[in-house]
């Protein structure tokens, strides 16, 4: 019977029942986690051959021949672009290859037009309070990079087929609304891909900041978890929407390898409008005399090109799809009666689970109590301030199966216990 329809002494019975159970998994002393969404030691071993593809007696001459040993070349080698390009179904032309991490360019670009401004705009530090559409649950370290430099976070619903489109023309009428963030493919936490409409509508939008940019973090463009077609979802180009759109400028796409090859120690890519790289090029030639050229190089020889990459991409499917599959499995056959709810993703790395109001901090805390560390409630939305305390971002990939199947035990019990107590309450 679903917990809110139990009465009081029934709810009474079931704590005392739950707090036995959880006890019992507390004194198993578990040390587990499901933070954060990093690859376990099987994936990661995927990728070790490429650490072999460059050598000291190997050829590291780029295709245009330049050492990839010494300094020169800005935004990547060549065949570095054209593979970025290819992952980022974008003109290599106007693609820049960096460092490890796309999260640093992200980063860099928002500070940019804080320091410098856009489209010939001032400096976003002379506007007054910039403000940032933040769709809702969504990436905390995203949230964080806005946050941190001072602006105001905006949180928008995100929907089932992408952020809530009426909400977002509406408060694009404002002048200090600079920029939105989306991840249009299998989104972290909840797994959602953007429907078409949902792209053309951003793209298309009449916005009232000249210098407003769309933040197209596309970091699981490449990362489904089945093989069949219909299972495998696709984001319309935000590139082709713009331009088809009369708005060539309005977005920077970005993507890594962080979670093909190894995180930390991947390639990452932004790509955007030749205007816009233009920009891009100059500011960061100020930041740096160039990247790590061997990564590049040692990336494109191991995966090679697009049929690699999604070769390669396969076999990490194959290894987390249980994982994923155990959570929602576990989740369904465990909490239906709770009232949460959960995705359940085709791709990505994250399910995001929804409990009962008002019991998402409880809940990771008790797992936490009982050795099980997940992302802390309310991370998944800007200022860490969950409005109804009821998201939980779980990350299935780290932990082994076994592992995984202990956490899920404390997770649930721990939902369950939370659940109970708020109705109690
Ligand atoms: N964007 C999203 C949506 C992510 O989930 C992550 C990693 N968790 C990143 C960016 C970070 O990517 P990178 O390692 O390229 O900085």
């Amino acid at each position: 019977m679903a917990y809110a329809d139990l009465a009081h002494e029934e709810l009474l019975a079931l704590k005392a029942e739950l707090e036995e159970a959880y006890g019992e998994l507390k004194a198993r002393n578990l040390k587990l986690n499901m933070a954060r969404g990093k690859p376990g030691g099987e994936q990661l071993k995927l990728s070790l051959p490429m650490l072999d593809c460059v050598t000291s007696d190997g050829d590291l001459i780029a295709s245009d021949g330049t050492d990839c040993c010494n300094y020169g070349v800005l935004d990547g080698i060549p065949e570095a672009k054209t593979f970025m390009a290819e992952m980022m179904d974008h003109d290599p032309a106007n693609v820049c290859v960096f460092g490890n991490s796309s999260l640093n360019i992200m980063y860099d670009l928002v500070a940019g037009g804080v320091l410098y401004g856009y489209s010939g705009e001032p400096a976003w530090k002379d506007q007054g309070t910039i403000k940032w559409l933040c769709p809702s649950p969504g990436y905390d370290r995203h949230f964080r990079i806005c946050e941190t430099l001072g602006m105001e976070l905006i949180p928008i619903e995100l929907r089932a087929d992408g952020p809530d489109m009426d909400k977002v023309e509406e408060l694009v009428a404002d002048p200090a609304v600079k920029g939105i963030w989306c991840v249009p493919q299998y989104s972290n936490p909840t797994g959602t891909t953007y429907s078409d409409e949902v792209v053309k509508r951003l793209a298309s939008m009449p916005v009232a900041a000249k210098d407003f940019r769309i933040f197209w973090d596309n970091a699981y463009c490449v990362h489904d978890l089945y093989d069949e077609t219909e299972r495998r979802e696709r984001v319309l180009d935000i590139a082709r929407t713009c331009v088809a759109a009369g708005n060539p400028d309005r977005y920077f796409k970005f993507a890594s390898t962080s979670k093909v090859t190894l995180p930390g120690a991947g390639i990452a890519a932004v790509a955007a409008s030749a205007d816009n790289i233009a920009v891009i090029r100059k500011r960061i030639g100020t930041e740096t005399v160039g990247y790590d050229k061997l990564n590049q190089l040692r990336h494109v020889k191991f995966l090679k090109d697009r049929a690699g990459l999604d070769e390669h991409m396969k076999k990490h499917a194959a290894i987390i799809r249980p994982k994923f599959e155990l959570v929602v499995n576990t989740l369904a056959a465990e909490l239906g009666e709770t009232g949460a709810t959960w995705s359940t993703p085709n791709g990505g790395y994250f399910i995001s689970f929804d409990g009962a109001p008002n019991t998402a901090q409880r809940t990771v805390q008790l797992a936490k109590e009982a050795g099980v560390v997940m992302t802390g409630a309310g991370a998944t939305w800007p200022y860490g301030k969950d409005p109804l305390d009821r998201n939980i971002r779980i990350a299935p990939t780290l932990p082994p199966l076994e592992e995984l199947e202990q956490a899920l035990e404390v997770f649930c019990c721990s939902a369950k216990l939370a659940t109970v107590e708020s109705l109690l309450a």
